[in-house]
């Protein structure tokens, strides 16, 4: 990349990030350093612990539509998600052989198997099925979560990574909450100025960052949030504002995100790539540096179809984010046979109607190739929305 950088050269560089089955800068940077990389699945895993201990962590999105499944479909019912399918399909092929273990973190069945599936296929690799508290209360929940992040770290420290160190962990912290910062502010900036931050510029860009270390992550973020802002040669256009919602685990393919703009919706919120959004805000740097990775879990994490929410009104929260980012109305976007948003959806859906919020919903998978039926049904939500939305 030259010194001074462009919007093109960032996301040129992001897309060609994303489109790299055989993560070769995962290769590189092992090789620089000598250092572990570890896997991890959708949603959230802590990946402040791994850093702290030298190792990379590396987020493993499934695939996309050009990934042809050979093996990873003997391995799932025609009932199951795709991402599973082209995650056995990578490591069978050998493109993940430079990661040293995956993480599975809790948050469906789905993973739950593939983590013993992944034990099984990959027996000389460290496979932790990252469990997670359903309880939110320190002295249960939190304790559970403890001792997860505990053995984590131990696992790490037995396949050759440093020891735990609390100071390290409270620097990692630290860079992690930049690249929380950095991520905030452009979905901020996206919000506000939609024309200046195309979703599908983000959304590679995001996908980069969960693959490279975080500080390179934070830095590629924040010199394309200085470019875009500045960029005056892009223009507002009449397009619909809308948050997109359902697309938290197997990613939809990036022509499926440019369908959706090239429709006339302007994407200000969604629910992609959410491991860096996932604890909403600054992890305090004080006290004990694992404690606050606990207590942010607990209290400071996004509402999510994977988290328990007891008594608690089901989409309350996303009628809140509707609400805050200005969205004139919500497309339902979930990945084919994705219980956990499949089966929320209702219940979100009663929430928008009762706010009087439009919306429409649709299924994707992450191979899907064909756009024109969902620019159709996206196109007419949005001219519904300018032409007779009183919201
Ligand atoms: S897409 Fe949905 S069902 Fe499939 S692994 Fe992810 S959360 Fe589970």
């Amino acid at each position: 990349m030259s010194d001074t950088p462009t919007i093109a050269s960032l996301v040129g560089r992001a897309d060609s990030i994303y489109r790299d089955y055989s993560l070769t800068t995962v290769r590189e940077w092992k090789a620089r350093t000598g250092g572990l990389a570890m896997g991890f699945m959708p949603i959230y895993i802590p990946c402040e612990i791994l850093d702290a201990q030298g190792v990379l962590p590396v987020g493993l999105m499934g695939a996309r539509d050009d990934l042809e499944i050979i093996k990873g479909d003997a391995y799932y019912q025609s009932y199951i998600c795709h991402i599973p399918r082209s995650t056995i399909e990578l490591g069978l092929s050998g493109r993940l052989d430079c990661l040293d273990g995956v993480l599975f973190p809790a948050i469906c069945d789905v993973i739950r198997n593939l983590s013993g599936m992944w034990q099984m296929l990959f027996p000389t690799k460290l496979v932790r099925y990252l469990d997670v508290p359903q309880n939110f209360e320190p002295a249960i929940g939190g304790r559970f979560y403890r001792h997860e992040l505990e053995e984590l770290a131990e696992a790490l420290t037995s396949r050759g990574a440093r020891p735990y160190d609390a100071e390290a962990l409270r620097g990692s912290i630290a860079r992690y909450n930049a690249l929380r910062r950095e991520v905030r502010a452009l979905y901020a900036l996206r919000q506000r100025l939609p024309w200046k931050v195309p979703t599908s510029e983000l959304y590679v860009l995001l996908r980069a960052a969960v693959v490279l270390p975080v500080d390179d992550a934070t830095r590629m973020l924040s010199e394309y949030h200085g470019l875009a802002l500045a960029d005056e040669s892009r223009l507002p256009l009449d397009q619909a504002r809308v948050m997109l919602t359902g697309s938290f685990c197997e990613q939809p393919p990036l022509g499926l995100i440019r369908t959706l703009e090239r429709s006339g919706c302007y994407i200000v919120d969604d629910d992609f790539v959410q491991v860096h959004r996932w604890i909403q805000s600054d992890i305090p740097l004080d006290g004990d540096p694992m404690e606050q990775l606990v207590l942010a879990f607990l209290g400071d994490a996004m509402a999510s179809p994977t988290r328990y929410i007891d008594k608690a009104e089901k989409g309350a929260d996303l009628v809140l984010r509707i609400q805050r980012s200005g969205a004139e109305g919500v497309l339902f976007a979930s990945p084919s046979f994705c219980d956990p948003a499949l089966l929320d959806q209702p219940m979100a859906v009663r929430a928008v109607e009762r706010h009087g919020i439009p919306w429409t919903a649709f299924k994707y998978s992450e191979n899907t190739g064909q756009f024109q039926v969902i620019r159709e049904q996206a196109g007419t939500f949005a001219d519904s929305i300018k032409l007779w939305s009183v919201a």
